[in-house]
């Protein structure tokens, strides 16, 4: 059955005046399972119309109530989590049990955001001069704008919109044309959990739609998650039109395995790691960074590992689930593949080739299985570029010092990971290396929602990471307010006074 996947505006689906419409196809089967709306510059104005409408009542009510609607949220998704992770994956391609894993981490900051009131709190200080009390609070931004990538269509958006909507600003998510339907059942959930209508609202759409967020004078701040180059374009557009801006974007992800590791807690963290949702995640492992004395066995380990993955339709209806679904677009699909052909023709060693997988399911599915690279040099494109596919590139190091150089020389730094039993070393490389995120022996350290997630360099464009005590302070201003109540036993003696205010 194909389904048009609308906007959502004031509260219910809002077609647009746009002619224009996306593809959306299931991976699995390669079928077009429905068509998605892309936005004209007159729907993004509708849209963002809606939100600027809904701010002003939201943010003025109270935070009990505010919170309480918050709890109702979470208590829906909780409850159809099985719902919104049969939609990630029939439109994503990424296992089931993989899509209730990415709901549960969402599901994290909702719960993070019902405790929003402790975080808003501010501070106040009495006699901060004679008869002068001052206190400080946090205020809502407004309107803001949250635009999402493919790899992650709920979790990411959840990444920013609870802690938004909890602090009292009104939502436009811009989410991916690949997999759009999560963010049309989320604004559903919403509205049954009692948010007032135009609170949450989605625009669907390409360049159009994000470009109307970026210009819009009526939107305060953009959230954006998505490759490097339209990361940097977010931040230099948003920033330039007067918004606050974080912008996080790809990444290469290096798991170093020194000699006195666990070495099939390694293999079994690397395998996983780097095929786990056929590796179209921003923290997936996509270098494995070998010290020489281990290399081979490691290698061997790895490979031994890989073939044994089940790769196939990751959808209900199977004995047993595959290990690894589709990749999201018959496009993505073939440009990994063609990389894999470039790793081969500038002398890495294929010991694994995805290309010649039998997968589990129809033949038209986006199928490639999981590769396995040695011998890879940083000079290699299958090292340089961000493949975001299956394919685990091995890198052999004589030492530590060299490991940290490579990382260090990387121009991302979104995730990594040491394996290793010598807590001094782990100490050593958590200090060495210019990475965000940093796992020892947990090869995808994805910060908990009390955390903030994010990574440093080329991984993100702004100061502000997502979630946490950050996210809060980043959908939030601060007012600091100065106070002087006349107290008849204290009356100040009066008169004009204009030099510089002095405390005493
Ligand atoms: P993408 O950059 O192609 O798209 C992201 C968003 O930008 C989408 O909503 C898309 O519609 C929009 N967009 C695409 N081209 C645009 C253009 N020219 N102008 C304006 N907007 C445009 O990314 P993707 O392929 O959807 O997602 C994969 C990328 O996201 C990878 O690079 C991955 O590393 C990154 N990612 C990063 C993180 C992180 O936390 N750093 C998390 C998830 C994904």
């Amino acid at each position: 059955m194909s389904a048009d996947i609308t906007h959502w505006a004031d509260g219910r689906a809002f077609t647009g005046s746009s002619q224009q419409w996306a593809p959306v196809t299931n991976p699995a089967t390669g079928a077009e399972s429905g068509r998605v709306a892309l936005a004209s510059e007159a729907d993004a104005a509708a849209v963002i119309a809606s939100a600027v409408r809904a701010q002003p009542a939201w943010g003025d009510t109270s935070l009990a109530r505010r919170t309480q609607v918050l709890f109702a949220f979470r208590e829906l998704l909780n409850a159809r989590r099985a719902e919104l992770a049969a939609i990630i994956t029939a439109e994503h391609g990424k296992v089931l049990s993989d899509a209730l894993g990415e709901v549960a981490r969402g599901l994290e900051v909702v719960e993070f955001a019902c405790g929003i009131s402790h975080l808003l709190k501010g501070g106040h200080t009495e006699g901060a001069s004679t008869g002068v009390d001052v206190h400080s609070k946090r205020v809502p931004l407004g309107v803001v704008g949250v635009i999402s990538p493919f790899n992650f269509p709920a979790m990411v958006p959840m990444w920013f919109f609870p802690v938004a909507i909890a602090a009292g600003n009104a939502v436009v998510l811009k989410p991916s044309e690949k997999d759009p339907s999560s963010s049309i059942w989320l604004a559903r959930l919403w509205k049954e959990a009692g948010l007032p209508d135009g609170v949450f609202n989605v625009l669907q759409g390409d360049k159009v739609a994000v470009d109307a967020l970026l210009t819009s004078p009526d939107v305060q701040a953009i959230s954006f998650v998505g490759s490097t180059p339209i990361a940097s374009y977010v931040y230099e557009t948003a920033s330039r039109h007067g918004k606050r801006v974080q912008a996080l974007g790809g990444a290469k992800n290096h798991m170093v395995v020194l000699p006195d590791a666990d070495l099939d807690l390694a293999a079994d963290a690397a395998v996983s790691a780097g095929y786990g949702s056929a590796g179209e995640r921003c923290m997936a492992i996509s270098v494995l960074v070998a010290v020489d004395s281990i290399a081979d066995d490691l290698v061997a380990r790895v490979a031994e590992r890989t073939r044994t993955l089940l790769i196939g339709d990751g959808g209900p209806g199977f004995d047993r689930e595959a290990d690894m679904g589709p990749l999201v677009t018959k496009a993505h699909r073939d440009r990994v593949a063609g990389l894999i052909g470039d790793g081969e023709s500038a002398g890495a060693k294929v010991v694994v080739d995805g290309r010649t997988v039998q997968a589990r399911g129809e033949a038209d599915g986006f199928w490639l299985g999981p590769t396995l690279f040695d011998n890879v040099t940083a000079d290699m494109d299958i090292y340089r570029e961000e493949i975001f596919g299956p394919v685990l590139s091995v890198v052999r190091v004589a030492t530590y010092a060299e490991a940290v150089e490579l990382i260090n020389a990387n121009p991302y730094g979104n995730g990594t990971a040491v394996f290793t039993n010598d807590g001094g070393a782990a100490r050593r490389f958590e200090k060495d290396v210019n990475v965000g995120m940093i796992g020892v022996n947990v090869p995808v350290p994805v910060p908990v929602a009390y955390y903030s997630f994010g990574g440093w360099k080329r991984s993100l464009f702004g100061d502000t990471h997502a979630h946490g005590v950050e996210g809060v302070h980043f959908f939030t201003r601060g007012k600091v307010v100065t106070t002087r109540w006349i107290d008849p036993a204290n009356r100040p003696s009066g008169g004009l006074q204009l030099g510089f205010p002095q405390n005493d």
